[in-house]
């Protein structure tokens, strides 16, 4: 074993031996993944960009209204009430995550991960055209400064940061919408400072993120990364070098592999596959392509670098299916069957009374005792719906402002208003009450508060 092969296992390897940054010069992939991989990308980066402005039902696709405590997913709206959904929605997602893990491995990184999709397709692209493929790079970053190498170099990061700049107004779309967005940018910086300096604050991130730190997010930062090693199995679809086809290595000497190190060349995290799968592989298949286009060259059988599963490898049975995918998948279908009965059965109506806090009850002149509420009605549905507060019990009178109630559709209705009670009816110090929602005479939801007397 070479040295480097020893001590690769030492440190991560984009990491010098003093611990300091060693550059990764990626060569540029070419071949049929890395075509797949740019339609996927494609489909993905016009998602991010349009879902904020795409409407279905008279709403955008995706809003993450957290101001408001609204979010708006696929058209479907949720309000805080309805956060019990919203946090299954979330533990579907992070068993869908595992589920996926342990059967295709890290597909997610390579080829959906906002982080990878932006690095490598919109980054580096802009890279290889003005600074060349990876030897023209690295001749680059190692000769002087002359005019031409600044200007390229200036070219490069001042189009980095314009777009590390419309990177975080889409993002920031996704949390206020375009119309808010749009707003708050044609209004004067001094009005809007520290929302100015929020989107500068992330931009300057990105711009971090895609100009220097690049792939350390997912080889040091990224905790779905750190999670290989507990997730894979020997029957995870994983990228994989056939050793058994490959060794030993270089020309003549029986194996397929000719060493050229091609595949060590093209990966964007450095690694060397033929050492096994690593936590730093995001399975972005480039590797694959590149020795495929050696193969090819040397008139070999493709695929000596390829998915398959370390078992297929050692032993030629392919199991896609194991005891522990069925059970992560079965977990998976009853959380989203549950997910699916909840968003069927949830309330379209849904009402809080709460007493107003601070304020204690009074006695009034006409022997009656009096509460102030605080009341908030969701509307779920379609519809603007004219509502009626009405006690059912004990007797009183509700006295509320402008006295009607119109709530509109998918909306929030809020106001305060007092409650009267004849002091006969006050049965305790915590009267139970119970008020009643109608629309027109239909009881459409019931709920009960209590009332503080004497
Ligand atoms: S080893 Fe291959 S699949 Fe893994 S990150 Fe490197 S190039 Fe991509
Ligand atoms: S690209 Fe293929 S042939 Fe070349 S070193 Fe890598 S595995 Fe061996």
């Amino acid at each position: 074993m070479s040295e480097e092969q020893v001590s690769f296992r030492d440190r991560p390897i984009n990491m010098n031996e003093k611990g300091g940054r060693k550059w990764v010069y990626a060569k540029k992939p070419k071949g049929k993944w890395y075509f797949y991989r740019t339609i996927v990308s494609i489909v993905v980066l016009a998602f991010l960009v349009l879902a904020p402005f795409i409407k279905y039902k008279g709403y955008p696709l995706i809003l993450l209204d957290i101001v408001n405590r609204k979010f708006i997913i696929f058209g479907a709206i949720f309000w805080a009430q309805d956060t019990f959904l919203l946090a299954l929605i979330m533990l579907s997602f992070v068993v869908f995550v595992i589920v996926f893990t342990v059967t295709f491995g890290r597909l997610w990184c390579g080829w959906l991960c906002p982080q990878t999709i932006f690095l490598e397709m919109v980054f580096r692209k802009i890279e290889y055209l003005i600074e060349g493929d990876f030897r023209k790079r690295l001749k680059l970053d190692n000769s002087p400064w002359t005019a031409g190498k600044i200007f390229k170099k200036v070219l490069k990061h001042a189009i980095f940061m314009i777009i590390a700049i419309l990177m975080t107004n889409v993002f920031l779309m996704w949390f206020t919408g375009p119309q808010q967005l749009f707003e708050i940018a044609a209004t004067p910086v001094r009005e809007n400072l520290s929302s100015f300096l929020i989107m500068l604050f992330v931009s300057g991130v990105f711009y971090f993120i895609y100009a220097y730190f690049r792939e350390q997010i997912c080889t040091m930062v990224c905790p779905y990364g750190r999670m290989q090693s507990v997730l894979l199995d020997s029957k995870s679809l994983i990228v994989t070098y056939d050793f058994k086809r490959g060794e030993p290595r270089g020309h003549k000497k029986g194996g397929d592999c000719i060493d050229c190190e091609q595949c060590i060349a093209v990966c964007p995290t450095g690694i060397d596959i033929r050492n096994g799968t690593q936590l730093e592989c995001v399975n972005c298949a480039a590797c694959i392509d590149e020795c495929n286009n050696m193969m090819k060259k040397v008139k070999r059988p493709p695929n000596l670098i390829r998915f398959d599963s370390m078992e297929n490898i050692n032993t030629g049975k392919r199991l896609i299916f194991t005891g522990r995918t069925v059970a992560y998948s079965v977990v998976l279908i009853l959380l989203l069957g549950f997910f699916i009965y909840s968003i069927a059965s949830r309330k379209v109506i849904e009402t809080t009374i709460l007493r107003t806090p601070g304020i204690i009850y009074q006695e009034n002149a006409d022997s009656t005792i009096s509460n102030v509420y605080n009341l908030e009605i969701v509307n779920k549905t379609h519809e603007n719906i004219p509502l009626e507060l009405r006690l059912l019990s004990p007797k009183g009178k509700i006295v509320i402002p402008g006295g009607n109630i119109e709530v509109k559709d998918q909306s929030k209705f809020e106001s305060a208003f007092i409650l009267y009670i004849p002091r006969d009816q006050i049965t305790s110090d915590k009267t139970i009450v119970e008020f009643g929602l109608y629309d027109k005479d239909k009881l459409v939801e019931k709920y009960t508060a209590t009332f503080v007397g004497p």
